[in-house]
């Protein structure tokens, strides 16, 4: 029997891997959390919507005849991740989770750890007065105690309002360049990147363009 894989998906591996995996001429499914009205396309087959906790996933999964599951979720999505392995643990499916490299340390580098968003909440106004948020939609929350600072904070979709008096939205999606990270931080006079340790390619130019303008990062530890 030819495998039927799931791929938990969200992020550029997984769509990268549904390529692949089509392209060899496996079978398989994407499956988005639907937190974006327009996900770029993907290869194969597509799911959106939570699954309704471990319970809901394992009837899922045994309910489509899923033979594996690879985890490619955000290396933030600890909650899917978590429940993932539990329902691939119940019903004995071979479960893959590739670990996204981790961003590493260069000579220059100016940087400050969090443990979690509401504790880079609280360290952010003691860096920067000027600064680039890059946490995603969903996490802003604990950054809207800044009041009077300016933020630059860029997203991947035009939000419905933000809560900051003196802020700034950029629009966009990665893999950004480095040149055209350092242009921006210039644009706006950022003198701190707040940003989750997401490591990984396709977001790590704010990270070099960080380094080579001198500026700090606050980064939030994975989960
Ligand atoms: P999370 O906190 O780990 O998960 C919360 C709930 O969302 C899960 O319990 C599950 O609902 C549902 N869910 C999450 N990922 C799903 C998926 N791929 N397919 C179906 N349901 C999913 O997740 P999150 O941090 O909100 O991230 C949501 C999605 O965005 C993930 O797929 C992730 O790859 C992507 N993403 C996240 C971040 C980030 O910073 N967190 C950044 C970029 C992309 P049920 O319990 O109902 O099944």
């Amino acid at each position: 029997m030819p495998d039927r894989i799931l791929i938990l998906g969200g992020t550029r591996e997984a769509a990268d891997l549904a390529a692949r995996l089509t392209a060899e001429g496996h079978w398989v499914i994407t499956s988005l959390a639907g937190r974006l009205e327009m996900p770029p396309p993907l290869a194969g087959a597509l799911r959106v919507g939570g699954f309704g906790g471990v319970d809901g996933l394992a009837a899922w999964l045994t309910d489509q005849a899923i033979t594996r599951v690879v985890d490619a979720t955000h290396p933030f999505a600890a909650v899917m991740s978590a429940q993932a392995a539990a329902a691939c643990a119940r019903l004995g499916l071979p479960l893959h989770s590739p670990v996204r490299p981790a961003w590493t340390r260069h000579p220059g580098d100016r940087w400050h750890w969090a443990d979690n968003l509401e504790m880079a909440a609280r360290m952010a106004p003691r860096l920067g007065r000027r600064l680039f948020l890059t946490v995603g939609a969903r996490s802003l929350t604990p950054f809207q105690r800044f009041g009077g600072r300016f933020v630059l904070v860029r997203l991947i979709a035009a939000p419905q309002r933000l809560a900051w008096p003196r802020a700034a939205v950029v629009l966009g999606r990665g893999p950004f360049d480095v040149a055209g990270e350092m242009a921006l931080m210039r644009r706006f006079a950022i003198d701190l990147l707040v940003t989750k340790a997401s490591g990984g390619g396709a977001t790590e130019a704010k990270i070099i363009a960080a380094r080579r303008l001198g500026l700090p990062v606050l980064l939030v530890r994975r989960p």
